[in-house]
């Protein structure tokens, strides 16, 4: 009776640095195969485990700055000194497939996809604690404590914009975060807005007459 929309979601999801926003998401994809995590495009350098085309496509500055004057970027921003982007072509293939489609980025991007698609679910993770983001930047080991204070600078700053986002999750525990995730997408599945159809063709008149000859 009610058909919904083929296309795909768009989930943006963000939090401060450390809370665990790729585990937690890469989790929901294994477990969901019409879920995709798009793969953004960076100026910084990979980090050691970080291979090219997998965890981001590394550019350098100006190859980055070409993608931009090529408008080929749905969004774009600089965060601690170095661009981050989201790919804009891939994104709607992937959504015209039917497949919802995840957007890991930080709150200057994430603000700018709501501006350009409002009915995208905006989700942001924070960590259980401030104290526990600490720890966890800390034991990543992969930068600078000046790296470490900067980006512990920008959690505070990227705190404040939690409530232009529709839901927040804590990631006390992966499997939690993803159970809640899960929740949350579910009923986004259910809006009205996402129906496409509602067939009627069982008029009042003919469910009517069939009672009456009953
Ligand atoms: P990291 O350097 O730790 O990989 O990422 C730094 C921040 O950039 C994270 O908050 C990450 O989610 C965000 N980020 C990754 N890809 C994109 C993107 O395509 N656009 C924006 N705006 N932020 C991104």
């Amino acid at each position: 009776m009610i058909k919904t929309k083929k296309y795909g979601a768009l989930i943006v999801v963000s939090g401060p640095s450390g809370c665990g926003k790729d585990t937690v998401c890469n989790a929901l994809v294994e477990q969901n195969s019409n879920y995709w995590i798009s793969i953004s495009c960076t100026s910084r350098i990979p980090r050691e485990e970080e291979v090219d085309g997998i965890h981001y496509y590394f550019l350098t500055k100006e190859a980055f700055e070409d993608k931009i004057e090529r408008n080929e970027l749905l969004e774009y921003a600089e965060y601690n000194g170095n661009y981050y982007g989201t790919p804009r072509d891939i994104i709607e293939e992937k959504r015209s497939q039917g497949m919802n489609v995840i957007l890991v980025i930080e709150v200057q991007g994430a603000l700018k996809i709501k501006e350009l698609i409002p009915d995208a679910i905006f989700i942001f993770l924070v960590p259980p604690s401030m104290d526990i983001l600490k720890k966890r930047l800390e034991n990543r080991g992969t930068e600078t404590k000046e790296k470490v204070l900067a980006r512990f600078k920008t959690a505070y700053q990227e705190i404040n914009e939690m409530p232009k986002y529709n839901y927040v999750v804590v990631n006390d525990e992966v499997e939690n975060a993803v159970a809640k995730i899960k929740s949350i997408l579910t009923a986004e599945m259910c809006r009205v807005d996402r129906i496409e159809e509602v067939d009627l063709s069982t008029t009042e008149e003919v469910l009517h007459e069939s009672l009456m000859k009953d």
